[in-house]
């Protein structure tokens, strides 16, 4: 689950970390009085999305203006006009793809004077099972683009669980930034803050981009990207309460709701699976076929009728989808409740594309009899790579 910069600067804030003063509102008239609470001289009005990359951005809506998702702001009134050309139009960055993202809310934030950029995150090493902490001196631009052409200039080193945080960890990447004096010892409480919030509120990646040196020469946290543990939530109700349902996929979002591990993609063909190596495999035999995968989906194990049928009205409502392959091996999964659900659901929503069912496993004929006997247009398979072909076929002609 991810939120957006003020939440996450609030929430840093609370662990000690340098962050300017800031409020978010979510109407024009509210920036004025939300500016004049902060010192100015300047100020600095941000898109709050779930994206990266704002600054760099553009608005879809030529009233929005030339300027991205970040803009400067030398009075009260400068705010107001900039949280009025942002507010309800369509940031596009290269993270939101080409649709962009609609701006619902802004962070109005005291302006700092920048000496030097630099970036910082900690996130967790899959490879080492460890928290990692990456830091580079080129922060503030992209930084997949440094990882590309220059990853030296990336610096990258996991922290031992059972010693945890410890101040040579700061130091190292202090002197890496080729921070100085007291700085240095601001790096050290920082880090060591930052590693006590990822911990505590099982975090799966902290990043700050930029983290910067101000003209006084004080680190300080000018933006701020945090991802949680979505299996943690459960403990974590201050979190969780943080959620922005506006900003995810409403179709990943009904399926959480449902418990489906469901993942919308680009292409055209949905797939209904069970077990994610078997939905791993589907989506592959798709693209070797020729066509592309609309969506991941693992109903899991222990699907009910309700939750495939529930799967089943999240594919279809993809108005990107031209064909659906169902493809079930069914273990704990019973091939008839498969297919029981299938019939259900395409007897509730209807069925405006060609359907491929590929059943095997337990009860498989009991679930090839129900869907032969619903009177549904089905194309039925033997196998997966027939049932791929097929659904390509269908789609593709
Ligand atoms: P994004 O990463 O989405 O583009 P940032 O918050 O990193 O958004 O802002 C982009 C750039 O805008 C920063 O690299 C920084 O140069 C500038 N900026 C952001 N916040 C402030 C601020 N409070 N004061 C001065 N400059 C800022
Ligand atoms: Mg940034």
């Amino acid at each position: 689950m991810n939120i957006h910069e003020y939440q996450a600067k609030a929430l840093l804030r609370s662990y000690g970390a340098p962050v300017s003063d800031g409020r978010a509102v979510t109407r024009a008239e509210e920036a004025k009085t939300a500016a004049g609470e902060l010192d100015g001289p300047l100020w600095v009005v941000k898109a709050q999305i779930h994206a990266g990359g704002r600054g760099k951005g553009h608005f879809k809506e030529a009233d929005a203006g030339e300027k991205g998702g970040v803009r400067l702001a030398k009075s009260v009134e400068e705010a107001e006009t900039e949280a009025r050309k942002m507010l309800g139009r369509t940031l596009v960055t290269h993270q939101t793809g080409p649709e962009g993202k609609m701006v619902n809310r802004i962070y109005i934030e005291d302006g700092s004077d920048i000496e030097t950029e630099m970036y910082l995150a900690l996130l967790v090493d899959r490879a080492s099972s460890r928290i990692s902490i990456v830091s580079s001196t080129e922060g503030g631009m992209d930084i997949e683009e440094v990882a590309a052409s220059t990853p030296e200039r990336i610096l990258s080193f996991s922290i031992d669980p059972a010693a945890g945080y410890q101040p040579y960890h700061g130091r190292r990447v202090a002197f890496s930034l080729g921070l100085k004096g007291q700085q240095v010892k601001q790096m050290v409480a920082l880090l060591g803050n930052l590693y006590r919030a990822f911990i505590e509120r099982d975090m799966e990646m902290l990043e700050i981009n930029p983290l910067i040196v101000t003209d006084k020469g004080d680190l300080k946290v000018l933006d701020a990207k945090v991802g949680f543990d979505d299996n943690a939530l459960y403990r974590q109700h201050d979190v969780a309460a943080l959620r922005d349902e506006t900003e995810e996929d409403a179709k990943e979002l009904q399926a959480s709701k449902y418990d489906l591990n469901y993942i919308a993609l680009d292409g055209e063909i949905g797939c209904m699976v069970n077990g994610a190596g078997l939905a791993m495999a589907t989506m592959d035999i798709i693209k070797l076929k020729g066509a592309e995968p609309a969506n991941f989906l693992d109903v899991g194990g222990g699907a009910t009728k309700e939750k495939v049928t529930e799967a089943f009205k999240i594919i279809t409502s993809d108005k990107n989808v031209k064909g659906i392959l169902v493809n079930i091996f069914g273990g704990i999964m019973r091939c008839d409740v498969i297919a029981e659900g299938v019939v259900a659901a395409v007897k509730e929503v209807g069925l405006q594309v060609p359907l491929v069912v590929r059943l095997e496993g337990t009860n498989v004929e009991k679930g090839k009899e129900i869907i032969n006997t619903s009177g549904l247009d089905v194309i039925a398979a033997d196998d997966l790579s027939d049932a791929a072909e097929k659904i390509v076929k269908a789609v593709k002609g």
